[in-house]
């Protein structure tokens, strides 16, 4: 996995926001982790205020699915808000200042960077082998 061209910089997120690399130490139990997708879903959604069939679109997403993946974050950041438990985000290589690009898998939510990944490009999940996965990406701000 090669680093990625660095883009403009980003205001730096919040200190109990924060993303976790797979080489880091395990996370911990009062710790939520977020996937890539969902946390993309909700920078498009509520962060930069696209209707939800542009973020649909942006994602390589069908509404349905969007939304679920929406829906899924509001339940983790909701409950990392109620019982004070820290967010990190899951996934490799991943930075506020980079882009992702790669795919994710319905079935078992793995997540993993291709750099020759789109939409056209249909690929099984190294996982669990499903051909159910997405193509994700996400762009720096
Ligand atoms: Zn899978």
């Amino acid at each position: 996995m090669g680093r990625r061209t660095r883009m403009r910089s980003v205001k730096s997120p919040p200190d109990n926001f924060y993303f976790h690399s797979r080489s880091d130490e395990p996370l911990l139990d009062n710790n939520i982790e977020i996937t890539v997708a969902e946390f993309e879903a909700m920078r498009l959604k509520h962060y930069l205020g696209m209707t939800q069939k542009i973020c649909a679109e942006k994602m390589g997403l069908s509404q349905p699915t969007f939304s679920r993946i929406l829906k899924n974050a509001h339940k983790k950041i909701t409950e990392a808000i109620i019982e004070g438990k820290e967010i990190r985000v899951q996934g490799g290589n991943v930075d506020y200042k980079e882009i992702y690009n790669g795919y994710g898998c319905l079935v078992c939510f793995e997540e993993w960077e291709d750099e020759l990944a789109s939409t056209e490009r249909k690929v099984t999940c190294p996982k669990c082998e499903s051909d159910k996965t997405y193509h994700l990406i996400r762009e720096p701000l």
